[in-house]
């Protein structure tokens, strides 16, 4: 134990500088450690058990001298007696140190902390049936199964795993099957990507119902082209009348924008600030694309005609992933977000 070994230190130094200085303990004079240890605990049990020491030096009755069968040793320490006497056992298992209980004495709890790695940190029981080798604790069970359970170590090995969540229900917006393609998407962009020796970035948009991709290139985040990128879309496909987003300025403006030049129902949300995993429906897309893009044009000088090349070619692609399980003998086609039954009302065409 450090402590054991600080008071060790501090005693040689006293015996050093101070030739007056004697210790009691004079069979512990090779062993500093073992000297710290005698101190302490007669340290301990005098403040902690004076009236006991007091009643075995004058020979008076006391309720845990008859219990424990208490004894003072040649060094004045309290020791048990058991009934393990006549056996072949080492005297400290044979006669035990009392200490105090662990949650009046931290030096009770560092004992339990020093046995407990002693026995590389089991449980309750191991920890106690090393401790018993030395010391008796009142209340002893109850001591170390605090001292374990407060344990770090042994938290990080045996704590469960964390409950998950139950499973809330799915928004409406992502559930309306009468919906007409790109109706009702989530928007988003993602960059950054060096265009001759510029920062551009991609705009996306998503059906929140099938998944289907639009992917538009923005050579700037101002919100005049995050504007034209988006009419480009709803020009392809059709004007949405609900979108979610998170909370970027350049969407706050654009959604006047939109709310003053439209006459149709419109609604847009914004998702709560630093709420990132409720665009989660949106985000999943985002790495899809950042994905094929990072890895197809990685330290290649890009032009903003092969990007917008790439980028239609990367939502055709997009459109086609299987969103069904793709079963092994191939007898059954996936579904894709572009392969909805030609009915559907939000086959994406
Ligand atoms: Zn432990």
């Amino acid at each position: 134990m450090p402590l054991l070994r600080q008071t060790a230190y501090w005693i040689r130094f006293l015996q050093f500088h101070f030739s007056h200085y004697t210790s009691e303990f004079t069979r512990y004079a090779n062993r500093p450690v073992a000297q710290a240890k005698m101190l302490w605990v007669k340290a301990k049990q005098t403040y902690h058990f004076y009236d006991l020491f007091l009643a075995l030096k004058t020979g008076k009755k006391h309720d845990l001298v008859h219990r424990l069968g208490l004894f003072l040793d040649e060094h004045d320490i309290i020791r048990c007696a058991h009934c393990l006497q006549n056996s072949a056992l080492r005297l400290q298992e044979k006669f035990p140190i009392l200490l105090q209980r662990a949650k009046s004495s931290h030096f009770t709890k560092l004992v339990i902390r020093h046995f407990h790695a002693l026995v590389y940190p089991q449980g309750t029981a191991y920890t106690l049936a090393a401790v018993r080798k030395e010391y008796w604790i009142l209340a002893g069970h109850a001591a170390i199964s605090s001292v374990v359970t407060a344990c770090r170590k042994c938290k990080w090995f045996t704590m469960r795993p964390f409950h998950q969540p139950d499973d809330s229900q799915l928004p409406s917006f992502q559930l309306d099957t009468t919906a007409s393609p790109f109706q009702n998407v989530g928007m988003d962009t993602c960059g950054l990507l060096t265009v001759n020796n510029t920062k551009t970035w991609v705009l996306i948009i998503v059906d929140l119902i099938c998944r289907a991709v639009d992917l538009e290139f923005l050579s700037d985040m101002t919100t005049e082209e995050l504007h034209s990128a988006f009419c480009r879309v709803s020009a392809r496909r059709r004007m949405p009348t609900f979108i979610i987003s998170d909370n970027a300025e350049q969407f706050k403006l654009l959604n006047v924008i939109i709310t003053a030049s439209i006459n149709v129902d419109f609604f847009w949300k914004f998702i709560p600030c630093f709420f990132q995993w409720q665009g989660g429906v949106y985000e999943r897309q985002i790495g899809m694309v950042k994905q094929s893009l990072f890895r197809t044009f990685h330290g290649t000088a890009l032009t903003p005609t092969a990007v917008r090349t790439a980028l239609a070619e990367i939502a055709a692609m997009l459109n086609e992933r299987p969103l069904t399980y793709v079963s092994e003998d191939g007898e059954d086609r996936p579904l894709t977000p572009k392969r909805l039954p030609a009915n559907s009302p939000y086959a994406p065409g």
